[in-house]
């Protein structure tokens, strides 16, 4: 997702979540609006840290604790978090399910850096698969979480993005900001509507550079995309989609991009990785059950296919919309 930006009032580049974060605030005094900045990049940097499987810090310290049996207590964020990632991964019947940590740690995409090499053995995928790790095994009760699976790793990666701009975007409103864009590579969250003149967006194209279609955001909604042409692991000529079928260990095919619009980020970016799991087939379904209306779905055959929600909402982008949808 690519902000098409108007004229900017305050606005500031961010970095986190080893990406570019750009806030954008309009309709409040410079030096408030900068100060309300600041303290939103100090909170994403805390859950950053807090929120990282593979760093030193509490969800590493969780792992840990459910690889030894032990219970281990987190705090209110991570309760919270933990608890929203579960309901949403029952409703997506398991195709979004942030317990595979071990899964996406075998595939090497935990990594900052994008993974090299061949794929792992399918022994050890198979391995890893028969332990069933699942968010259902998790029992968060208050602030202790334990797992009845000793082999659930989490791996929040697929939601924290949608997750974390909601409480940011929760921040800035109780700063007294009315009017924001937050938009972290892939994922866009906005509050207000930039005066008389909406906050727009793109959604890229997955195959070349460009964008496919645009759309003005509403005050409080969220555009999350998820796809696999900026992560992913090449190899022997093919390209591993860093998006992974909890039911057979194996990165998703078929389809390249999958973007979804909601009031809440976590749950239109963690419906984004469940709908490119469902499939062509099954993503209506999926996106019913778990409750997102608008969705744009891009195949590997370049085919294009959107919700009637989604669809009343596109705009098309001149020179770089390639047909009806
Ligand atoms: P992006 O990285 O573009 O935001 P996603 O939101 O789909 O893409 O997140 C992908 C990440 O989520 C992977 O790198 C991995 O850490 C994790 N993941 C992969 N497959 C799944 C899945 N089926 N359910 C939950 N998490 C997943
Ligand atoms: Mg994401
Ligand atoms: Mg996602």
């Amino acid at each position: 997702v690519r902000a098409l930006r108007p004229v900017p009032d305050t606005r500031e580049t961010l970095y986190l979540f080893g990406t570019l974060v750009e806030v954008e605030i309009h309709g409040t005094p410079e030096a408030e609006a900068r100060a309300a900045i600041a303290d939103v990049g100090a909170h994403l940097q805390t859950i950053h840290r807090d929120w990282h499987a593979w760093r030193p810090g509490l969800l590493e310290d969780l792992n840990a604790a459910i690889a030894a049996g032990r219970p281990f207590t987190v705090d209110d964020a991570l309760a919270r978090v933990l608890r929203q990632g579960r309901d949403l991964s029952c409703a997506s019947g398991g195709l979004f399910d942030p317990a595979i940590g071990a899964l996406v740690e075998a595939w090497g995409f935990h990594a900052d850096t994008p993974p090299e090499g061949d794929p792992p053995p399918a022994a050890t995928i198979a391995a890893l698969v028969a332990r069933h790790p699942r968010m259902t095994d998790l029992r968060i009760d208050g602030n202790v979480v334990r797992s009845t699976n000793p082999a659930v790793q989490l791996d929040l990666g697929a939601y924290a993005k949608g997750a974390a701009l909601d409480l940011a975007a929760a921040d800035l409103r109780a700063a007294g900001v009315s009017d924001a864009v937050l938009n972290a590579g892939g994922g866009v969250q906005v509050i207000g509507q930039h005066g008389a003149r909406p906050w727009r967006v793109a959604i890229r194209d997955p195959f070349q550079w460009g964008v496919v279609a645009a759309l003005s955001l509403r005050p409080g909604e969220a555009l999350h995309t998820s796809g696999n042409y900026e992560r992913f692991l090449e190899a022997g000529g093919v390209r591993f989609s860093h998006i992974l079928d909890p039911r057979k260990g194996q990165p998703v095919q078929g389809i390249v991009s999958v973007s979804v619009l909601d009031t809440n980020g976590a749950r239109a970016d963690a419906a984004a990785t469940a709908l490119g799991v469902a499939g062509a087939q099954d993503w209506p379904a999926v996106a019913a059950a778990m409750g997102v209306g608008a969705v744009l779905v891009i195949s590997d055959d370049g085919t294009m296919r959107a919700t009637p929600a989604m669809r009343a909402r596109l705009e098309p982008v001149s020179g770089g919309f390639p047909g009806p949808i």
